[in-house]
């Protein structure tokens, strides 16, 4: 069978892979702890459960306009106006089937085969895929310094003739990390130099702890909207509501490129559905209480995931600023991460994603989403795999394991 050069090259999301073996052992009776995952197990805001019931029941569920129901653009604009202090126009605002289509629109809408995008090392699993899909070739750039935060060195040091864009994802997925204001405003200017597009995936931007700041990149743009500009800020519902299942995200840009990204998105999937941006809406316009109750239990979840990996020989944690997620160096166990997030999901049954997916070998994405036992007793386990002395024998739901490694 012959598939295209494009499919060839694209492999399934390592993410979405590891939901679904987690799913099977599970089905299987097994104690599986999944600390792999990207989404908060809080409920959806009420608000945003209702407005979608109601709508449900009227039975009134159609088409919209590919770039989304004028409420949706209305709270897009109320929320860009929130957070960024810039109040885009309607033209400015596009929803999508989650930020993953909002990206992937911006993506077709710029590239050309063969172009070249930037984005730092380590980065989210989707952008190498995403950028291949277009034909174009991404270019990870791991910090030169060995660490998890770039400096504008390591994203000049990558421009090349070919060089079309650059994609931020601050605070990152997986490190967890904030970025430097001094960086952002050096990654906008530099844009502005070199004529090239900047993405913006402002996805975890309300998600951080100890009341740190994220750097708002519009108000480091010369002129965010205007007709010169090339910076698209991507945000959604998914994480900041934890309604990943929603699929709601969307982009703000200036109106010829949010323009074209709606005409791409109208031969895609006609738009975002009517129920969902529904329930969005809602969320958005509603209480923000869930957010606040949302950051309150990662911060903490971080806190006792940094502690327990701190009091593992042989570990190294950064820890982060926000996000869902705690990136950690397994080198000195085994250097290759995806046969170690093996081993820890056959032997212990610890579900965990391997730092190779987000360009970083030799570490492990932690999610911080689960409950607090979730991870004191993931970290437990994964211990007691590793640690050649630890005892001989480890229960684990109605099971005994008995250790046959190391
Ligand atoms: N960007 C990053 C960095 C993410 O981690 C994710 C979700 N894992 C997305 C974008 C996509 O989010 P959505 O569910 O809105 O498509």
């Amino acid at each position: 069978m012959s598939i295209s050069l494009i499919a060839r090259e694209l492999r399934e999301s390592a993410t979405l892979k590891m939901n679904e073996r987690v799913a099977i052992m599970r089905s299987k009776g097994d104690p599986v702890i999944h600390l792999g995952g990207g989404e908060p197990k809080s409920m959806a805001p009420l608000d945003a459960l209702v407005a979608a019931a109601g709508m449900l029941n009227s039975g009134e569920v159609r088409y919209t306009a590919a770039y989304g129901t004028p409420e949706m653009k209305a709270a897009i604009i109320r929320y860009t106006d929130d957070l960024y202090g810039f109040r885009p126009t309607l033209g400015m605002v596009m929803a999508s089937g989650g930020a993953k289509q909002a990206i992937m629109c911006a993506l077709q809408a710029i590239l050309n085969p063969q172009d070249e995008v930037i984005f730092p090392a380590p980065y989210w699993v989707s952008y190498p895929d995403m950028v291949k899909m277009c034909g174009a070739i991404p270019v990870p750039a791991k910090p030169f310094d060995g660490g998890y935060v770039p400096n504008i060195q390591d994203i000049k040091l990558r421009l090349s003739s070919a060089t079309k864009a650059i994609m931020i994802n601050s605070p990152n997925n997986p490190s967890g990390a904030i970025y430097p204001e001094s960086f952002i405003k050096d990654v906008v200017a530099l844009c502005e130099k070199e004529g090239l597009y900047l993405i913006m995936d402002d996805i975890y931007n309300r998600l951080v702890f100890d009341g740190k700041r994220v750097t708002n990149p519009i108000a480091c743009a010369t002129d965010f909207g205007s007709e010169n500009c090339k910076m698209i800020v991507i945000n959604g519902v998914s994480k900041v509501y934890a309604m990943t299942g929603f699929r709601i995200g969307w982009a703000v840009a200036n109106p010829k490129i949010i323009e074209t990204m709606s005409i791409i998105q109208s031969h895609q999937t006609s738009g975002p559905s009517a129920l969902l941006q529904k329930a969005a809406v809602a969320a958005i316009n509603g209480s923000q209480n869930c957010v606040d109750n949302l950051v309150m239990t990662l911060e903490n979840n971080a806190k006792v995931m940094v502690a327990r990996l701190k009091a593992f020989d042989g570990v190294r944690v950064c820890p982060p600023d926000g996000t869902f997620y705690c990136f950690a160096d397994f080198s000195t166990y085994e250097k290759d991460s995806t046969k170690l997030a093996e081993f820890l999901l056959s032997k212990v049954m610890v579900c965990t994603v391997p730092g190779v997916e987000f360009g970083m070998e030799g570490h492990l994405r932690l999610s911080t989403c689960g409950t607090t036992k979730d991870i004191t007793q993931g970290i437990e386990r994964i211990k007691w795999a590793l640690d050649p002395n630890s005892p001989n024998e480890l229960i684990m739901g109605q099971r005994k394991m008995v250790r046959d490694w190391l």
